[in-house]
């Protein structure tokens, strides 16, 4: 057995195809037209999906004041 992680994958996010969520096989991966899947529905043609943007983190204001 063996496994395979991709270089292009950041956080489910694909930036070979950029923006895209990661669907190994989908139109402009690097794996399309390389490698055949078991799941006969990934070997079909695929468009690339935009991956939703990240979500910003609120920055709240301080407690309290700081003496500087
Ligand atoms: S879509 Fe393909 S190239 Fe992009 S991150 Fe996934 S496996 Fe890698």
């Amino acid at each position: 057995m063996s496994s395979w992680s991709c270089p292009h994958d950041l956080d489910g996010v694909c930036q070979r195809v950029r923006g895209a969520v990661c669907e190994p096989g989908m139109r402009g991966c690097e794996l399309e037209g390389k490698v055949r899947f078991a799941r006969e529905t990934m070997n079909q043609p695929r468009k690339p999906v935009r991956a939703a943007p990240p979500a910003r983190k609120a920055t709240a204001a301080p407690k309290r004041k700081l003496p500087f």
